[in-house]
């Protein structure tokens, strides 16, 4: 049996552990390559300013969260988004940063720019519209770390929701608190 005292380090051992990798999960971003060669355009030296945020789930038959399926579905319409973040919030990277995928449509950017595309990175969270669905704490951690990745790569003048460039036509990303992420990504301390 352990005593009082022991039982309490080895809890102390045992929070700190658990924490640590905890903090060490989030300071590497790992992302898993789902390359796709549809809904995108190779592109060189283009220049990137500007991050739009999405949500996406398989409105077919299946697992509505399931990003293969997501992406089956991305080829059907010829569409596709430079990640997508899964409900455990794992990132997969479907289009290299570097080319132009085919995320934004029809939409504008507040300067007035319309051809979105070419001058954004598009991440899709797989959330549902359903009232009581919202992205994870997962998903929103994940997002909230490759932005501020991103950040360090682009110089970002814009992050904005799909909603917020094609208003009465896009309504994505759905139940989600932007202004939370919004604060989480103007924090400068690592994520
Ligand atoms: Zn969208």
């Amino acid at each position: 049996m352990l005593s009082k005292a022991n039982y309490r380090l080895f809890f102390s051992i045992l929070i700190f552990v658990l924490s640590s990798s905890f903090i060490w999960g989030q300071n590497e971003l790992k992302i898993i390559d789902k390359t796709v060669n549809f809904g995108m355009r190779p592109a060189e030296n283009r220049t990137i300013d500007a991050v739009i945020v999405h949500s996406v789930y398989n409105a077919s038959a299946g697992d509505k969260y399931d990003v293969d399926l997501i992406i089956k579905e991305f080829a059907q319409y010829g569409v596709s988004s430079h990640y997508i973040i899964g409900r455990d919030g794992t990132i997969y990277r479907l289009v290299d940063e570097k080319n132009i995928s085919y995320q934004a449509g029809k939409s504008s950017l507040p300067d007035g720019r319309t051809n979105v595309n070419s001058c954004s990175i598009g991440i899709e969270l797989i959330t549902t519209n359903d009232s009581l669905d919202a992205p994870t704490e997962w998903q929103i951690n994940s997002l909230t770390a490759l932005v501020k990745d991103i950040q360090k790569r682009y110089k970002i003048n814009y992050i904005l929701r799909h909603s917020d460039i094609a208003p009465g036509r896009k309504t994505d990303p759905w139940n989600m608190d932007w202004e939370g992420f919004l604060k989480r990504i103007e924090d400068k301390k690592v994520e």
